[in-house]
């Protein structure tokens, strides 16, 4: 595994979709998982097989019909949970199986009730059960940051000799300060023999304000792998959020000088579609994709702007798919507009399917003063969901990769 290169492992389809509000159909997570391949993300984590039905069946269909990213599931470190997610995984090209076991004192004797002796023989068993279905296997020690040091080396020591090829370090309650999340990586690749041959990997929580910081501080610390998700969605105050890390390592690739396999440009575009998925969208204020990130009122600022656009903003709106055209859509607008706004969001549409998102846009167009992005992506969504009229470049172009 190149040293120099960071792996994106994308969870929005699983600790996004478990948090309030966030809940997602089949076909809907469908579209997610397809244009998230065609953003360019490594991992995509679909779902917790053993949860219900339903997240069995959407991540069966991810596995099966997208191509490009490696495809995991989460299980907790018991056989039945283990083998459903094998058997959800089992047509990826690519499969993951991701096991999970808390490490913290409080977690092993309030919620699972075992000694730290027995959690080190259970995750090592699992770890080398998974083994058994799949040649990646990540381990995630829940709850990493409260976790004895001491204890914390041994569990995933433990792990790595039973065969983990990937070990994440949560942040499971959002607790820890940049310093001490790298400190934790540092000591892992110092004190546990192996741990030098696997990829260690972040999952950072925001209650603290701090998820984004403590990722890129683990970057530095050695970390290869984050997990994150799109507009920052999951548990609580919700995870790292994939975007802002992306263009953290771009705009200050003079300090983090690492590849990565994203294509920047389907941020916009991808924040779009989960925000029409799911009932909120970023905050206003939010860095990269929210509706205030490029706009400028102040009038020294606008100045400033419009004479140098580098004098307020670090990055341009185009090179994160923020569509440099602000152009209003409404009533009077022709299909040209209507097609052309809909390229820029990622969509390209046959004259057939223009012809009915056209009709649909008067229709919303005679009710509505002026048409967002927001209101197309959902007339758009509204078909691919009611009549599966209208096929997203995402879709058709992961289809003709694979
Ligand atoms: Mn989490």
């Amino acid at each position: 595994m190149p040293q120099d290169r960071i792996y994106f492992f994308d969870t929005t389809l699983r600790d996004g979709e478990q948090s309030p509000g966030c809940s997602m159909t089949h076909h809907e997570k469908l579209a997610l998982a397809h244009s998230l391949a065609d953003l360019g993300v490594d991992i995509l984590e679909a779902g917790f097989a053993i949860a219900s039905d339903g997240d069995f069946a959407a991540i069966s269909a991810i596995a099966q019909e997208v191509h490009g990213p490696k495809i995991a599931s989460l299980a907790r470190a018991r056989q039945e949970d283990i083998e459903r997610a094998a058997k959800a995984v089992e047509r990826a090209a690519r499969p993951r199986i991701h096991v999970f076991l808390a490490s913290s004192d409080i977690h092993l004797e309030y919620k699972l009730k075992i000694t730290r002796d027995e959690a080190l023989e259970q995750a090592a068993k699992m770890v080398a059960l998974a083994r058994t279905y799949a040649d990646d296997v990540e381990f995630s020690p829940e709850d990493s940051t409260r976790t004895d040091p001491e204890f914390l080396c041994q569990f995933v020591g433990a792990a790595i000799s039973a065969g983990a090829t990937t070990i994440n370090l949560p942040d499971t309650v959002g607790y820890a300060t940049p310093e001490d999340y790298a400190g934790m990586f540092r000591m892992i690749l110092e004190k546990v023999p192996g741990a030098e041959r696997v990829i260690l990997s972040t999952h950072c929580h925001d209650d603290l304000g701090l998820a984004v910081a403590n990722t890129l501080a683990a970057i530095h610390a050695g970390a290869r792998q984050v997990e994150c998700t799109i507009n920052g969605i999951g548990e609580r105050a919700g995870n790292a959020a994939l975007e802002e890390i992306a263009v953290a390592l771009k705009v200050r690739a003079d300090v983090f000088p690492y590849e990565h396999g994203l294509n920047l440009e389907k941020l916009y575009p991808v924040s779009q579609q989960l925000a029409g998925t799911i009932s909120f969208g970023a905050a206003p204020n939010k860095a990269v994709v929210g509706a205030n990130a490029f706009a400028h009122e102040a009038g020294i600022h606008q100045h400033g702007v419009l004479s140098n656009p580098l004098t307020y903003e670090i990055m341009t709106p185009v090179s994160v798919g923020v569509p440099a055209n602000r152009m209003v859509l409404g009533k009077h607008s022709g299909r040209t507009a209507l097609r052309s706004r809909l390229h820029e969001l990622g969509y390209r549409l046959s004259a057939a399917d223009l012809d009915i998102a056209y009709r649909a846009f008067t229709e919303l167009a005679d009710r509505k003063k002026a048409i967002y992005d927001q209101d197309l992506i959902n007339l758009v969504a509204h078909h691919q969901r009611h009549e599966d009229l209208i096929s997203t470049e995402t879709t058709a172009s992961s289809r003709s990769a694979s």
